[in-house]
């Protein structure tokens, strides 16, 4: 009983983190119900009682109709636009679409749009927001967990080009932010976990304590118990928001945003040797990179064996994906390399590596020789 006390305790009294940046601040509210009580939690921060409510086809049969309520029962008006589920709607076209039915509704200045959904509806409707009339208002209502803990936190918006993903896009910073951990009951397992790779990376780029909480915690966090989610999802976003503040239009180079890369250098390799056709989660990329990152910062000699060890451990005991060769597919060193030197984070033509002295305490290196990436493939099961 006390748990449950305990959790509806949760429910009426979110948690709410502040995020200020140079000319901004907001609140991500972090707890469990707020779809059904978005309308309340929104009006105060609202710039006009009017709302266009972006989502994809999954989210809307889930949990649309909690929001569309929430919004009637405060007398928000609102009209909703729905795409497809997936990467592809992160696109031009969708983006025109989109565009054009908002505009035709004769939107103004202080229409809010409002995205409900993971971080591709989050991505494209904060692009629409940030570029239709040169910026309307914006609210994310994230539903995955990658979403909560990552894509809506640090106003980066945008939509894929033919050249590559994220290549359009802009920094547009929310209203607010409404982390609802019960929008995460109904998202498929793998969905969780991918997600929750990108918590183990905070922690394992500067926050030892959140790292050790997941040794702890994980578990529950993936068996869905949404106290540990909403506490997981706190301790990510505050990280989050700590190294945004600090950087907020990743200019510092080396020591600021960039380190949030941690793991992706080999993840996007693995994601774009698959054709980022949804075999590989971008998460699950991640999970698998942020061993590599280890095994190559141990194998350049500046991160102890043991925390390599550790971390494998971590993402093993969770049946994370971990080791390239325990994927169903097979990947060369060769084209992985072609990939990671064609990564959009290159700079002068020299690939930048996040590399870890330990478990918190990541670092931006640009002079990482190509044998021993290679060399490090190769160990975790790559052909040559
Ligand atoms: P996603 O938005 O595609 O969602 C994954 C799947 O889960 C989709 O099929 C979606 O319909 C479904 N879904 C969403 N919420 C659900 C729920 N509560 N219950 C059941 N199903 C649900 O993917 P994602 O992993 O959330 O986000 C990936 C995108 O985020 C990528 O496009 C990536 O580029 C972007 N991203 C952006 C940033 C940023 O800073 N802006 C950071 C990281 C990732
Ligand atoms: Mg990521």
């Amino acid at each position: 009983t006390s748990r449950v006390i305990e959790a509806m305790a949760l429910s009426r009294r979110p948690i709410r983190l502040p995020v200020s940046l140079s000319h901004t601040a907001y609140d991500v509210v972090i707890g469990t119900d707020l779809i059904s009580r978005a309308g309340a939690l929104l009006a105060p921060v609202l710039p006009q009682k009017r709302v266009i409510i972006i989502t994809d086809e999954n989210v809307a049969d889930l949990h649309l109709p909690r929001l569309e309520a929430s919004m009637q029962d405060t007398g928000i008006r609102f009209r909703t636009l729905i795409v497809q589920p997936g990467e592809q709607s992160k696109s031009f076209a969708t983006y025109e679409r989109l565009v054009d039915e908002i505009l035709q509704e004769g939107v103004e200045r202080k229409t809010t749009i409002v995205a409900l959904g993971g971080g591709v509806v989050g991505d494209l409707a904060g692009f629409i927001a940030a570029t239709t009339l040169r910026g309307l208002p914006f609210v994310q209502i994230p539903t995955t967990l990658l979403s909560q803990v990552d894509s809506s936190v640090g106003g980066k918006t945008g939509i894929n080009t033919r050249w590559g993903k994220n290549l359009l896009g802009a920094f547009h910073q929310p209203l607010s932010v409404l982390a609802d951990a019960s929008a995460l009951t109904t998202l498929p397992k793998r969905e969780l976990s991918a997600g929750y790779a990108e918590i183990v990376k905070s922690g394992l780029i500067g926050d030892p304590a959140l790292f050790e909480w997941c040794e702890k915690h994980g578990e529950s966090v993936l068996n869905f118990d949404p106290e540990s989610q909403t506490e997981a999802v706190r301790q990510a976003c505050a990280f989050k928001a700590r190294v945004v503040a600090a950087d907020e239009r990743e200019q510092q180079g080396s020591d600021g945003r960039a380190l949030l890369n941690l793991g992706h250098t080999f993840g996007h390799a693995l994601e774009a040797e698959l054709g980022y056709d949804g075999r590989l989660l971008h998460g699950e990329g991640v999970s698998i990179g942020l061993r590599l990152a280890f095994a190559l910062s141990v194998k350049l000699g500046v991160c102890p064996q043991a925390d390599l060890e550790r971390v494998t451990a971590h993402l093993e005991t969770l049946g994370m994906p971990a080791r390239i060769r325990n994927l169903p597919y097979s990947f060369s060193a060769t084209d992985l390399m072609v990939h990671m030197q064609r990564d959009k984070k290159m700079q002068d033509g020299r690939l930048s590596f996040v590399l870890v002295r330990g478990i918190g305490k990541a670092f931006t290196s640009r002079d990482v020789p190509a044998e021993l990436v290679r060399e490090v493939l190769l160990e975790d099961g790559c052909a040559p």
